[in-house]
């Protein structure tokens, strides 16, 4: 058989490696001259991609040629210094380095038999995470590909622990059983929402409980709702409080809903997707609330610990809870256990599961912990640096304040609140249409207002004091403009 442009040997495959890794550094080292979103007129990127299924392959550099050239300069940067928006993240040099170890040994990791070294691997870094986020390292734990996935499995075990073993056979429906009811503040992620649809909740039993002039959830009035569904005959099946929420980065107060918990005997499960490492940085060591108490959390590996994409734990304090729902064994599954085994399919619908403890393994030896807190520290010195440059300037204020490095501020000439909205709606579109830098934006009680998440493992203070000046300049330009027509 002649060879063919994908007959590749292990020397031809290094010479490909080589070259892609050639291209890669010249990105990184030129991506401040990349923009961080792409230009306002894309055209037609699905005609410009489209194309006949190949029915011949074609050579790999040209493959890469057009990746350069179609795909790259139409993406969304999230790896970029510049890169604000949402919950600004990175994946650092050993954590890509890691996706191709992983992707090279392509081992399932669904059993300890299927890959032995890949499950004590999760269990040990697991350890890790657990340490990191003040949670008992002795907790069933698990690795995931997001926090949205994680509190649908952490709601599933809580509502089968309410129920008992029946709801495995016997289902929910047509069935004498109470209203089962969800807690959340009303700044919760949409995931716990989502969540409430998809294990049969149902949105309207999803109790939406009231937060402070902070956005933080009232214990109080989350006791007084759990009181109330009581009293009318509903089952409370647990409360999801947050820290580090998505809209402004609040913290629930999490020890006083723990206790709120403890008294009813609700389940508690703590999204700290975004919230969770930050107590690492030794500024915000004694400001994190404690999530020791909470039955089941999430935290983002994925989000602020420079690991790439697709890297979330589940941590479950209560011990089989998580196997109590999801563990079904077919015979060609069937396997020996000990004491020093585990089986990780059993903690979560999935079966087939990537080895993804290799990329926390390479990134959290590489950094150590005190390294990953000095740059958790860092992002948190640039946010306070930005905080203060905001309140210091006369026309903008930071209407919310969070103890993590995500910055709300708002350009607040004397306008009305509609005008005022527009115009930072227009500030935040021209700013991410120019290329240079990317932030996004919530909407509080009282208006609209810009969201500068501060994360990226190569943010610099330049960085964040170019977004600044950008920000300015462009308010100036826009604020003038109707005024001199
Ligand atoms: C990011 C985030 C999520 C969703 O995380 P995914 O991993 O994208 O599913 C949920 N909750 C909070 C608080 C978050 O910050």
């Amino acid at each position: 058989m002649p060879e063919e442009p994908g007959d590749w040997a292990p020397a031809v495959f290094e010479e490909h490696g080589r070259h892609l890794l050639a291209v890669l550094r010249e990105h990184f080292e030129s991506i401040r001259q990349v923009p961080v979103t792409v230009p306002r007129d894309t055209g037609d990127l699905s005609a410009s991609l489209r194309a006949e299924l190949p029915e011949h392959g074609v050579d790999f550099e040209r493959v890469l040629a057009d990746t350069r050239e179609l795909v790259v300069p139409y993406l969304v940067h999230w790896n970029h210094p510049s890169f604000h928006g949402y919950f600004s993240n990175s994946a650092s040099f050993p954590g890509i380095l890691a996706e191709t170890m992983t992707a090279a040994l392509n081992v399932n990791a669904m059993l300890w038999k299927s890959g032995p070294a890949a499950s004590a691997l999760e269990r040990v870094v697991l350890g890790w995470v657990a340490e990191m986020a003040g949670y008992p390292a002795e907790a069933d734990a698990v690795l995931v590909n997001g926090a949205s996935l994680a509190t649908l499995y952490a709601l599933a075990a809580a509502r089968d622990a309410a129920l008992g073993p029946s709801v495995r056979v016997e289902g929910l429906a047509g069935r004498d059983l109470p209203v089962l009811r969800l807690y959340t503040s009303d700044q919760a992620h949409s995931s716990v929402d989502k969540a409430a649809i998809t294990l049969g909740f149902g949105l309207a039993n999803l109790v939406k409980v009231p937060t402070d002039e902070r956005y933080r959830m009232r214990p109080e009035a989350l006791e007084a709702a759990i009181r109330d569904d009581l009293a009318a005959g509903f089952k409370p099946v647990a409360v999801v409080a947050t820290a580090g929420t998505t809209s402004v980065g609040a913290a629930d107060p999490i020890p006083a809903i723990a206790g709120v918990c403890e008294r009813t005997g609700v389940w508690l499960h703590v999204d700290a997707a975004f919230g969770g490492f930050w107590r690492l940085a030794p500024s915000l060591a004694d400001h994190v609330e404690d999530v020791s108490r909470a039955d089941s959390l999430v935290v983002n590996p994925h989000k602020c610990l420079y690991i790439p994409m697709e890297a979330t734990a589940l941590h479950c304090r209560r011990r089989g809870a998580l196997a109590d729902t999801f563990r079904l064994v077919a015979e060609y599954l069937t396997s020996a256990q000990d004491e020093h085994t585990v089986d990780y399919m059993n903690l979560t619908p999935q079966l087939g599961r990537s080895f993804r403890a290799l990329k926390l393994w390479w990134v959290i030896r590489t950094f150590g912990r005190a390294g990953l807190a000095r740059r958790l520290e860092h992002s948190v010195e640039l946010a306070n640096w930005l905080r203060e440059a905001v309140t210091a300037e006369p026309l903008w204020h930071c209407p919310v304040d969070s103890i993590y490095p995500l910055v709300c501020l708002r350009f607040e000439p004397d306008a009305g609140r509609e005008a005022r909205d527009r115009l930072n709606a227009e500030i935040v579109e021209e700013l991410n249409a120019s290329g240079e830098a990317f932030v996004s934006h919530t909407v509080l009680d009282d208006g609209y207002v810009i969201r500068v998440s501060i994360g990226n493992i190569h943010t610099t203070r330049a960085d964040v004091e170019r977004l600044w000046r950008a920000l300015r300049e462009i308010a100036a330009r826009r604020f003038s403009l109707p005024r001199a027509a």
